[in-house]
C-alpha cells in the first residue's frame, strides 16, 4: 500500500504526460497531476503569487515551449519550501553538458526518456522515500525547537509561586536595562521582603510558609501587572520578590505603596510576627538612569540597601534608595 502522494508532471509532451500518468497510476500512485508549460507548472506550485499545492515529487521536461526545464529547476529552488522537493528530470538529451547543467540546477535524479518501467518507478520511489526523509527531519527540528522553548520558559519559572525565577530575573534585568540605555529612560527596581517569614515557618509550618509565599507572589503579580508601566516580577530567592519598572521612582513608589497595602489588607494572621498581627512586607525602590559609567549591579545594590533600611526602620514600609548614580 503506497502512501497518497502527490506528483507533479511538467511536460509539454501530451504522449509523454500519458504514459508517465499511466504508469505512475497503475504502479499506486494516484494523485499525479500533470502542467504542459512551465507557466501551468509554476502556477501550480504556486510561484506566481497564488496559493500552490505541496507536491512529493516532480517529474521536469528539459525542453518546453516556455522556457528551459533546467533554468526552471534553478527557479524553483529559490524558494524556500521547494529548495529540498524531489526533481527529477526527464529528458531524451543525455549529453553529459545537459546532465551536468541539471544537476548544477539542484535537479535530485535524471531519467532518460527511454526509460524502462522498472527503472522509472524505482526513481520515483526513491524520490519519494528522499521527500519523506526530509519531511520526517523537518518535523523533528520543529518539535525539537518547540521543545527546547518549552524548557527556555520552565527554566525561567519558579516551581512554588510560577512566577519568573531568579535566572529569568537576571536575564530580564540585563534586557530591559539595555533598553533603558538606548531609550534615555530611567529603570527603576523593586526589591521586597517577607517580614519574619523564617518566624511565620517556624510557628506555622513549612507547607504554610510556601501557601504565604504564592499569596504574596500572585498579589504580587496582579497590583504590578494592572499597571502598564510595570515589565516583569520575580521571586529573587527566598521570601524575597522583585519587580523591574521603566519608570522613575515616584511611579515606582506608587505602586509599591499600593502592593504594600494589598498585602497588609489580606490580614493573613501572623502570630509571631513582632511588627505586627498580619504578614507584612518591606520594600526598596532603587532608580537610575542608565548609562555607559553604570551598571545593574548597582541598581540591585542601591534597592537592597533601601530594603535594608526599611527593614531596619521597623519594616512593612516602602523605602527609596537616596543612592541615584547618574
Ligand atoms: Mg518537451
Amino acid at each position: 500500500m503506497i502512501e497518497p502522494r502527490r506528483i507533479l508532471i511538467i511536460e509539454d509532451s501530451m504522449l509523454m504526460r500519458n504514459l508517465l500518468t499511466g504508469l505512475l497510476d497503475s504502479a499506486g500512485y494516484g494523485d499525479v497531476h500533470t502542467a504542459a508549460t512551465l507557466e501551468q507548472g509554476f502556477t501550480a506550485l504556486g510561484l506566481r503569487g497564488q496559493t500552490g499545492e505541496q507536491y512529493n515529487l516532480i517529474l521536469m521536461d528539459k525542453l518546453l515551449p516556455d522556457g528551459d526545464g533546467i533554468e526552471a529547476i534553478r527557479q524553483i529552488r529559490e524558494h524556500a519550501h521547494l529548495s529540498e522537493k524531489p526533481i527529477i528530470m526527464v529528458t531524451g538529451l543525455e549529453d553529459r553538458e545537459t546532465l551536468r547543467q541539471a544537476f548544477d540546477a539542484g535537479a535530485t535524479d535524471f531519467i532518460n526518456k527511454s526509460f524502462s518501467e522498472t527503472e522509472l518507478l524505482a526513481r520515483v520511489r526513491s524520490a519519494l522515500r528522499l521527500d519523506a526523509a526530509i519531511e520526517a527531519s523537518k518535523a523533528r527540528e520543529a518539535d525539537l525547537r518547540r521543545l527546547t522553548r518549552e524548557l527556555e520558559k520552565l527554566s525561567y519559572t519558579d516551581g512554588l509561586t510560577k512566577i519568573t525565577n531568579r535566572r529569568g530575573f537576571d536575564a530580564a534585568l540585563e534586557r530591559i536595562w539595555n533598553e533603558c540605555l538606548d531609550a534615555k529612560m530611567p529603570i527603576s527596581l523593586m526589591m521586597l521582603d517577607v517580614d519574619h517569614f523564617k518566624k511565620y515557618n517556624d510557628s506555622l509550618g513549612h507547607q504554610q510558609g510556601d501557601e504565604c509565599l504564592k499569596i504574596i507572589a500572585s498579589t504580587l503579580e496582579q497590583s504590578v501587572n494592572s499597571n502598564n508601566e510595570t515589565h516583569m516580577v520575580a521571586r529573587y530567592g527566598g521570601e524575597e520578590f522583585a519587580a523591574i519598572f521603566r519608570a522613575d521612582n515616584h511611579k515606582a513608589q506608587y505602586i509599591a505603596e499600593k502592593l504594600r497595602l494589598s498585602i497588609e489588607k489580606l490580614e493573613l494572621p501572623h502570630p509571631t510576627s513582632s511588627s505586627g498581627q498580619h504578614v507584612s512586607i518591606s520594600v526598596g525602590i532603587a532608580t537610575m538612569q542608565p548609562n555607559t559609567q553604570n551598571n545593574s549591579t548597582q541598581l540591585i545594590s542601591n534597592a537592597d540597601h533601601a530594603l535594608y533600611q526599611a527593614k531596619n526602620t521597623g519594616r512593612n514600609r516602602v523605602v527609596v534608595s537616596v543612592l541615584e548614580i547618574v
